[in-house]
């Protein structure tokens, strides 16, 4: 943990914070008197440890920018979701819409990891040193979703589609917004691919290898930005 992510209901006074249960272990664990924090949404800084669990805090830098790439994710595996979510956060993604797909199976939409996402996205914040939730939305109906939801979102931005054997190559270093649809792991069908095209989203690949849900967005974050 890079930053310790503080809320303001921690606040016992303006500057003077107190943590319990896995945040005060981890300041427990890590021992030093001096720790870098930031309010949840809003600033960052350190704070001194002047008693246990009991921070006094200055807050005096902001976050870092956030990627401007708006992410829409067919719904993975629990596992993968946890470690996605986590990354996805970790990189700067603020915007995340999980969406069903035809190679989606049911159950995962009956995970109970799917109610604990936000603490997933709290890690990933704390990894990267940020403090600015991401908006994670969850889309049953792919076909609603994209015909009537996605042109409006993808407004503006560089639509594109992550697809093995696509025709054409994921660009490079775009200076503009993106939305990247990413799909499961068994890829998306055909039809969901057409979909996207007549909204306009350009179906890319990034080379001949297959990789994994979670290694893609990062590949696809190295590239576009
Ligand atoms: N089994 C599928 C691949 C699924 S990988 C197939 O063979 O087509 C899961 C998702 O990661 C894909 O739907 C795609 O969005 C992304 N992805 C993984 N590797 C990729 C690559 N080489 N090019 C483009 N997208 C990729």
């Amino acid at each position: 943990m890079n930053l310790l992510l503080l809320y303001p209901e921690d606040f016992i006074t303006a500057t003077r914070a107190r943590v319990t249960g896995r945040r005060l272990d981890e300041v427990n664990r890590i021992g030093s008197r001096e720790l870098r924090v930031g309010v949840l949404d809003g600033r960052t800084g350190t704070a001194a440890v002047v008693a246990p669990g009991e921070l006094e805090v200055t807050l005096d830098s902001d976050p870092p920018p956030p990627l401007p790439l708006t992410l829409v994710l067919a719904l993975p595996r629990p596992k993968v979701l946890n470690r996605t979510i986590a990354a996805a956060t970790s990189m700067g993604i603020k915007n995340i819409f999980l969406l069903n797909a035809w190679r989606v199976e049911k159950s995962y939409w009956k995970s109970p990891k799917l109610l604990h996402i936000r603490d997933q996205a709290v890690l990933g914040l704390e990894q990267a040193r940020d403090t600015v939730m991401p908006r994670i939305e969850l889309r049953r109906f792919f076909r609603k979703f994209v015909e009537d939801e996605l042109p409006a979102i993808a407004l503006g931005s560089l639509p594109l589609v992550a697809h093995p054997g696509a025709p054409s190559e994921c660009p490079r270093n775009v200076q503009e917004a993106v939305t990247l649809a990413i799909g499961p792991e068994g890829g998306f069908i055909a039809e969901e691919i057409a979909s996207f095209e007549r909204i306009g989203f350009r179906p890319v690949h990034l080379g001949p290898r297959i990789l994994r849900v979670e290694t893609a967005v990062a590949a696809l974050v190295g590239r576009l930005f």
